[in-house]
């Protein structure tokens, strides 16, 4: 069984269809990649699966679980954490009550010891408050906060985004330990390469819909690039 299933789903901004008729799964240990030029809908997907935005249509199973109907905060509990584009930190809390506010199932792989672990860059910065962190500080805190609720599926929404180039490193080095904890992750990723490299199995999203979807080592990298624009119609 699947941990994740996503059937038929149809989002909606008003007149705008932002996702289309999406279909996907995701098993137990897999990094899926969901790349896609601006404004493809990645988002909006992210967030209804989240339970952060209302779909028009489809069916969400976690689990085995329907949780179409249920509250983002629900779905937490059910160990679903998304890692929002802008991170949004409580400015005022420091590193490490940002990171405690998100606890759940004490006693488990993640802790604000186990976080700081892996991301070393905070250890210091364990009692500032997040409103004075850089902006690769942040996102370890925003991935940390989500790892606190020690879930069974990271959805990550553009990690690297705004990040100098050596930041972004770190933040995938410290990915690849999450992954190779055994976490399912579904990211969000501009850069091809970076997507390519880190994950399992491959969405390409164009104006709403999945036009390419392959296991990230055989697929043909001119197929994705053209499956990203749009260029042609991927066999
Ligand atoms: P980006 O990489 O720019 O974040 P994306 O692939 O994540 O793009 P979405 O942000 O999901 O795409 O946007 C999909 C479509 O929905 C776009 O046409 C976008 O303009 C529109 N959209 C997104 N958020 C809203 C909103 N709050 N209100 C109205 N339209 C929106």
């Amino acid at each position: 069984m699947s941990l994740l299933s996503v059937d038929g789903l149809d989002c909606r901004y008003g007149l705008l269809q932002a996702v289309r008729d999406v279909s996907f799964e995701i098993n137990n240990g897999e990094t899926l990649a969901l790349i896609g030029a601006n404004g493809a809908g990645k988002t909006t997907l992210l967030r209804a699966i989240a339970g952060a935005h209302r779909p028009h249509g489809g069916r969400i199973t976690y689990n085995g679980r329907d949780i179409g109907g249920l509250a983002a905060h629900r779905r937490v509990g059910l160990g679903l954490a998304l890692v929002p584009e802008g991170r949004r930190l409580f400015p005022g809390l420091t590193v490490e009550e940002n990171l405690r506010i998100a606890a759940r199932g004490l006693g488990r792989r993640w802790t604000v010891q186990t976080v700081l672990d892996l991301f070393p860059i905070l250890q210091p910065r364990r009692h500032a408050v997040a409103a004075s962190l850089s902006g690769g500080e942040q996102q370890a805190v925003a991935i940390g906060r989500a790892l606190m609720g020690n879930p069974s599926l990271l959805l990550l929404d553009e990690v690297s985004l705004g990040l100098a180039p050596v930041v972004v490193d770190a933040v995938y080095r410290s990915l690849k330990d999450i992954i190779a904890e055994g976490a399912t992750v579904l990211l969000v990723e501009q850069d091809l390469t970076r997507a390519l490299k880190v994950a399992t199995r491959v969405l390409c999203m164009l104006e709403g819909r999945i036009v390419l979807e392959g296991e990230a080592r055989s697929l043909d990298r001119d197929r994705v690039v053209s499956a990203y624009f749009g260029l042609r119609r991927p066999a």
